[in-house]
């Protein structure tokens, strides 16, 4: 499973209170999306409800473009946060939280547990959700993610997947970050 490479929490929790709380405008009907995925006919733009969108006039089919979703994995350990060197671009080299995309069908929770064992080799269960992250789509991140505090419950620390590395850190003592809102994320969640 691929690790997202991108700007993939900016903090924008969806909280009320939270004044970075943005509507995201994003193109409901991108044009780089030609055919029908059903028929294959040439795709039109036209009124549904009540938004633009790419539509086939031949057989009906509407294109939606659907949110990409991230879970990500927040283990502390005797206050020490778990990290993973990212080993693919960009931002390679860095440190990040283990995380990946969901797949259709699949339980976040699930993905959470698997690609924490994917990239650090370690068991974890899930405790609980700590936040929904909100993100503008189109910059190759999840559009929306999900962070799972989670608690050790077995394995053995070693890096897989695409991360090259694997480790705990302590807050007052991390690596180079991967990515500003990343580290704007692990700011927030230490002092939290
Ligand atoms: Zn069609």
């Amino acid at each position: 499973m691929a690790r997202i490479s991108a700007d993939f929490y900016t903090i924008n929790p969806i909280n009320p209170r939270n004044p970075r709380l943005k509507n995201v405008m994003t193109n409901s009907a991108p044009e780089n999306i030609k055919f029908c995925s059903h028929c294959g006919a040439p795709l039109i733009t036209r009124q549904v409800g009540d938004k633009l969108r790419r539509a086939c006039p031949d057989c009906g089919f509407v294109h939606f473009t659907d949110p990409k979703v991230g879970v990500g994995v927040l283990l502390v350990q005797n206050g020490k946060i778990l990290l993973i060197q990212r080993g693919a671009e960009p931002e390679r080299g860095k440190w990040s939280i283990p995380a990946g995309y969901l797949d259709a069908g699949e339980d976040p929770r699930v993905t959470a547990v698997r690609e924490a064992a994917e990239e650090t080799g370690l068991e974890v269960a899930i405790e609980r959700l700590v936040d929904v992250f909100s993100n503008p789509p189109g910059q190759g991140g999840a559009s929306i993610f999900l962070l799972f505090e989670v608690r050790l419950v077995g394995g053995t620390i070693q890096a897989g997947d695409d991360a090259a590395a694997v480790g705990f850190f302590s807050p007052d003592d991390l690596p180079e970050i991967a990515f500003a809102s990343t580290r704007e994320a692990i700011t927030l969640l230490i002092h939290a």
